[in-house]
């Protein structure tokens, strides 16, 4: 998936995913009430832990999960599953920035249509798939110290 880097571009994607962003802000609000961390990491803040972290975490499959984006946000069951699903996290907020509002009317659209097709709603999801298949593809400032080493 392309990326503008330039600020110009940068500044009017956080503007155009901003409604979805704050939806993530009010949620990751709620989660640092409840005992929740937050942190910047690469122009994203990441919610983790809490209650929230700890209720999302033990819930069974299918509703259980390790991290949700939301806009600029991504709310996490717990720091070491926001290190471990970072890539494909900022594949989202990348889909973010390129569909803004219709994101998730997007979204669940495509997950319907696998459903009504007899695949798997997340799996064939059109969106999880491009994240899978990009996030290895992803160098992340935190994580260039481990790329040199391997
Ligand atoms: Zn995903």
């Amino acid at each position: 998936m392309r990326t503008y880097r330039t600020p110009i571009f940068k500044l009017i994607a956080y503007a155009w995913a901003s409604p979805n962003t704050a939806l993530g802000i009010l949620l990751g609000l709620v989660m640092l009430a409840l005992g929740g961390r937050v942190r910047i990491v690469a122009g994203v803040a990441e919610f983790h832990g809490g209650w929230m972290g700890s209720f999302f975490a033990s819930r069974p499959h299918p509703f259980c999960f390790g991290a949700i984006t939301i806009g600029h946000v991504i709310l996490g069951t717990c720091h070491k599953e926001l290190y471990a699903l970072r890539a494909h996290e900022h594949v989202h907020v990348r889909q973010y920035e390129r569909w803004g509002v219709f994101f998730l009317p997007a979204y669940a659209l495509s997950s319907l249509w696998e459903v009504c097709r007899g695949r798997n709603g997340y799996r064939n999801n059109f969106f999880e798939r491009q994240a899978y298949a990009e996030e290895d593809k992803q160098v992340l400032p935190d994580r260039q110290h481990i790329r040199r080493n391997i």
